[in-house]
């Protein structure tokens, strides 16, 4: 049977930043991935400021959607979709009658459940309930439609009910990944995180850890590349290298919304299907 995992993001990016290499990972072993992205990415800023202007005439929702469709092959995504809502910006007030938090959510998880009934994934990976964590209004939403489009489904057939992962980051890879950045001798990107302790995951919430190569983490790299416009070549999120993150922490984490209480850790997002 093909395996098939189906990610659900606010934004062009996200798909990097949220579990980018667990992807790489996937996609390595002839899992197919079909990337949802619920917003163009529109409210957006140009952040990279080597980047300049953007051409005559191209707005900038075109442009990401440029760099999130080159993402999207780095990681091995084989399709990618746009749910069609418009980047609420981060105080929500962007967007227009289009934005993601002005639509139903009933009507958006219909517009996801119909995706989900043609791709027919086994594995979903979305956001979960952690908005101290997450706090731009997309992320909740995205959570938001992603719980209702699984009830909507439920209802319809319990038993085709893809499996259901939340990305998640813990205190332990902040610190740890603080850490080497310290022994590089680089500035770190992860001290925010650390200084505000809602924003991290506990520990013991993580109940999924997928192991990763250096060539999958290589590939978050290059796929973190694609976004020209929102992140320079010196950033410091480049500061460590493929290796020094491997050797570090080569791990991506997940909270399975399944998993049965005090189960031991699982290692695989098919552990349902397998
Ligand atoms: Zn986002």
């Amino acid at each position: 049977m093909q395996r098939k995992i189906l990610t659900v993001h606010a934004h062009p990016d996200d798909e990097v930043s949220r579990g980018g290499a667990t992807i790489a990972h996937y996609t390595a072993q002839g899992v197919q991935a079909v990337l949802v992205t619920c917003t163009d990415g529109a409210a957006g800023e140009i952040l990279n400021p080597d980047f300049g202007a953007l051409p005559q005439g191209r707005t900038l929702a075109a442009q990401r959607a440029e760099e999130l469709a080159a993402s999207a092959r780095a990681l091995g995504y084989s399709t990618v979709h746009s749910l069609g809502f418009a980047d609420s910006g981060f105080d929500g007030t962007a967007g227009g009658t289009d934005a993601f938090v002005k639509a139903s959510t009933d009507a958006a998880a219909e517009r996801l459940a119909a995706l989900i009934e043609k791709e027919k994934p086994q594995v979903i990976v979305g956001y979960g309930t952690n908005h101290a964590r997450d706090p731009h209004p997309d992320h909740i939403r995205a959570n938001q439609v992603l719980t209702r489009c699984v009830e909507l489904l439920g209802e319809r057939d319990g038993s085709r009910v893809p499996d259901v992962f939340h990305v998640a980051f813990s205190r332990r890879r902040h610190r740890v990944l603080h850490e080497a950045c310290g022994t590089a001798g680089v500035p770190s990107p992860y001290a925010p995180g650390l200084r505000e302790p809602d924003t991290s995951f506990d520990d013991a919430e993580i109940n999924t850890v997928i192991s990763l190569s250096e060539t999958a983490i290589e590939r978050r790299l290059s796929a973190l590349r694609c976004h020209k416009t929102q992140i320079a070549a010196n950033s410091g999120w480049f500061a460590l290298s493929a290796s020094e993150l491997y050797q570090a922490f080569p791990y991506d984490e997940y909270i399975r919304v399944a998993a049965p209480p005090g189960g031991r850790p699982c290692d695989d997002l098919f552990v349902a299907s397998s």
